[in-house]
């Protein structure tokens, strides 16, 4: 695959033409975390591309928390502007993916994730230094990305080194080819060794890799066990809100004055109530039930139907469990 130079001093100009056609969001680093913000050609543009993924998830540009589905009498055409998600990780490509085999790839199509999805460009970019609560390595993936972006880049010394994954990110470096330099063999290398060195610490982050047989060890586990693992759990929901992966929601319908709209919003399975059908009856009504729900989903039902682990590594569940409960250690365990 052909590379790409953008010489350091050619980012800001980068960004500031594509700001020209879309929003552009891009990750600063602040107490030790990053956050994607918005490009503003008026502002500082201090990026920080080499720390790990941002703290908050990326679902919310492509499957918000809150979003208008449908109105009544008079449906409004679904609407989504064009944006630039640019420098995000390898795990939130994952969660994309994930959210592209469930609400794109199998019927019925979510027409407001296809419109956001059309509308939105993904620049990934390689994590040189991955962090002790990252384990991609773990479920399939890399520290960089190799699928599902529409370019991805690695910082270098002298600038970006890009590679286009698809017809949209060739048609970006086209459209700004007086930005680019074609990448030299030094250039190919230096990204080379970035990436030995981030995969070799990973390696180490993670030495133990999941069992081959992780869904069958999942499914025999006795009722003690979903206990002792999950006594520690104050149901704060955390680490479902932070998940990039997870994809359940309600649908509820509000009036507001002569008109109603239809409301999606995230459910997640930690909800006592979210088992509940009609009647009252709740198939998972204990916590450790509904805690172990999370495993399974993640880790047995979704790889049999899609052949990968519906979990991208990006170990955000951990950072922001009130318990400090690591579901890496729970895996380890079976
Ligand atoms: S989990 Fe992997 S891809 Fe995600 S931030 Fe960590 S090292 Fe990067
Ligand atoms: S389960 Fe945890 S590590 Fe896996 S994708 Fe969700 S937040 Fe990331
Ligand atoms: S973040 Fe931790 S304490 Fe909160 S619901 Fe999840 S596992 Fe339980």
């Amino acid at each position: 695959m052909k590379l790409y130079l953008l010489p350091s001093d050619k980012i800001l100009d980068f960004v500031a033409k594509l700001s020209e056609d879309g929003l552009v969001f891009y990750p600063v680093s602040e107490d030790d975390k990053t956050h994607l913000v918005k490009f503003d050609k008026d502002k500082e543009f201090e990026p920080d591309f080499e720390k790990v993924r941002t703290a908050e998830n990326i679902k919310h540009f492509l499957f918000p928390s809150r979003a208008v589905v449908a109105k009544f009498p008079k449906d409004t055409a679904v609407k989504a502007k064009k944006q630039y998600l640019f420098g995000i990780k390898n795990c939130d490509l994952r969660g994309v993916d994930i959210y592209d085999r469930v609400f794109l790839n199998a019927e019925p199509v979510d027409p407001l994730y296809k419109k956001k999805r059309e509308n939105t460009i993904l620049i990934s970019a390689d994590c040189p230094e991955p962090e002790d609560c990252c384990f991609c390595n773990l479920v399939g993936l890399n520290p960089y990305a190799e699928a599902v972006c529409d370019l991805n880049f690695t910082k270098i010394d002298s600038g970006l080194l890009f590679e286009a994954f698809t017809k949209k990110g060739e048609k970006i470096i086209d459209d700004n080819s007086a930005l680019f330099k074609e990448a030299t063999k030094e250039d190919e290398k230096e990204r080379s060794r970035i990436r030995k060195n981030a995969v070799k610490k990973l390696n180490k982050i993670n030495e133990k890799p999941f069992k081959e047989d992780l869904a069958e060890r999942l499914e025999k586990v006795d009722e003690k066990f979903k206990h002792e693992i999950r006594e520690d759990c104050v149901e704060c929901f955390a680490c479902l809100h932070a998940c990039p992966t997870c994809y359940c929601f309600l649908l509820s319908d509000y009036k507001k004055g002569k008109e109603f709209e239809r409301v999606r919003t995230w459910d997640v399975c930690y909800y006592a109530a979210y088992a509940r059908v009609g009647g009252g009856a709740n198939p998972r009504s204990s916590l450790d039930e509904r805690f172990w729900n999370r495993f399974l989903c993640k880790f047995d039902y979704f790889k049999a139907y899609e052949g990968i682990y519906s979990c991208s590594g990006c170990g955000r569940c951990y950072r922001g469990c009130s318990a400090k409960i690591d579901i890496r250690e729970i895996l380890w365990k079976l």
